[in-house]
């Protein structure tokens, strides 16, 4: 296993018209598990390719263990890549297929590579499959055994593209946890890429976040979710979305009072929370953030009481979506035994400490929630 380092790593196509990665760095420890996010498009699959050696970089280095390895050819780089879609050869058994990497790439003697194999396949449940062809297997076997060629040769780095993506949601779940295992147990280096946020933040050590090939965070998936240093970020992470609503900010008094456009929208920042933050608050344009879980259903009398009206709720068992009539869309996650229903008038609240506030020209959050001490990295 080893360490990563990933230093301005470029990738341009059409000659320079389309850049699918920009200047990305990135620090990987050994052992580590890293889950790379965003939406389609972002420069996730072009990033992992790069780390295999299946595509050129137009500018950057990679390391793997100390090695500088940008020119290294893919084959001769130990790294086993899992593709959304298996990339197994059809016409080798299971057995053939786990091996076929091994020759290539180790000089391990044939009873060596049948043991291997076997070890192998015992571990990943798939040991009772090894005559079959890939087109006797189900689409969770098939990953199964993707992973066991990857895992069989105990490469010091794994990638995997959307591993997941054509599974089931049933097996998903258990194959996520199964991987979780596997590199719980093997203390493999791992760069996972997913387009799905909640598969990245319950996955990842270290979560990295990508738009339109930019970096626009990394850290622990807590810290992200927390401090998301963006609105991109902020809308990114978290299922229902953050709470978005546009606001003027006005001084009154000591305090400081958000409105939106429309006038249905009012919140006071207290002015002790104002002055921690007076030199953050330059602007007077911005957006307000806050996630549908820090929302309740409040009394007249709370603070930053706000009257609203429920438009849908969204029953998901444990919990009910409240869809508020404030702004375009609002929502607030509550205990499924709140019982309301669509045309009821509420009020609602939520604490200070829960608000992001995204400068409206840059997204940048300017104030994010004061739980902790902001540890974020960019
Ligand atoms: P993701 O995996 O995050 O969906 P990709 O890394 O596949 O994104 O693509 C990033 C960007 O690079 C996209 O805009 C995509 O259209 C572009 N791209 C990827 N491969 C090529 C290619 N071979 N030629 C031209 N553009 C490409
Ligand atoms: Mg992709």
């Amino acid at each position: 296993m080893a360490r990563v380092t990933v230093d301005a790593l470029r990738k341009e196509y059409d000659t320079g018209s389309v850049v699918a990665v920009n200047d990305l760095s990135l620090e990987i420890e050994d052992g580590e598990f890293v889950t790379v996010v965003g939406p389609s498009g972002c420069g996730k699959t072009t990033t992992l390719r790069m780390l295999a050696g299946l595509e050129e970089p137009t500018a950057g280095r990679i390391l793997i263990g100390g090695e500088d390895v940008t020119d290294v050819h893919a084959k001769n780089r130990d790294v086993a890549m899992v593709f959304q879609n298996y990339a197994l050869y059809p016409h080798k058994t299971v057995f053939e297929n786990m091996e076929f990497g091994l020759r290539m790439s180790t000089d391990l003697s044939e009873s060596e590579r049948e043991a291997r194999v076997v070890e192998t396949a015992e571990m990943m449940d798939i040991a009772d499959l090894l005559e079959d062809k890939p087109d006797e297997l189900s689409g969770g076997q098939k990953q199964r055994v993707a992973l066991g060629r990857a895992i069989v040769r105990e490469p010091d780095l794994f990638l995997f593209d959307e591993p997941l993506s054509n599974l089931d949601a049933k097996l998903r779940t258990s194959m996520r946890a199964e991987i979780q295992r596997l590199q719980n147990e093997l203390g493999i280096t791992a760069v996972y890429v997913t387009h799905d946020q909640h598969e990245a933040m319950t996955m990842g050590d270290r979560i990295v976040i990508l738009d339109g090939g930019d970096l626009q965070q990394q850290g622990k998936p807590t810290d992200v979710y927390e401090r998301p240093v963006n609105r991109f970020v902020g809308g990114f992470i978290g299922s229902p979305s953050m709470n978005f609503v546009d606001v003027a900010v006005e001084p009154d008094g000591d305090r400081l009072h958000l409105t939106d456009p429309d006038g249905e929208f009012a919140y006071d920042l207290s002015a002790a929370y104002v002055d921690r933050h007076a030199d953050e608050l330059e602007s007077s344009r911005y957006t307000l953030g806050v996630r549908p879980e820090n929302v309740t259903v409040a009394d007249e009398s709370a603070a930053n009481a706000i009257a609203t009206t429920i438009d849908v709720v969204e029953p998901v068992g444990s919990d009910n979506f409240l869809h508020l009539g404030v702004s375009d869309e609002f929502i607030a996650r509550v205990d499924s035994d709140v019982r309301l229903e669509p045309g009821d008038q509420v009020t609602i609240a939520f604490d200070e400490s829960d608000v992001h506030l995204f400068d409206a020209e840059t997204g940048r959050n300017v104030l994010t929630r004061e739980r902790d001490a902001p540890t974020v990295t960019t």
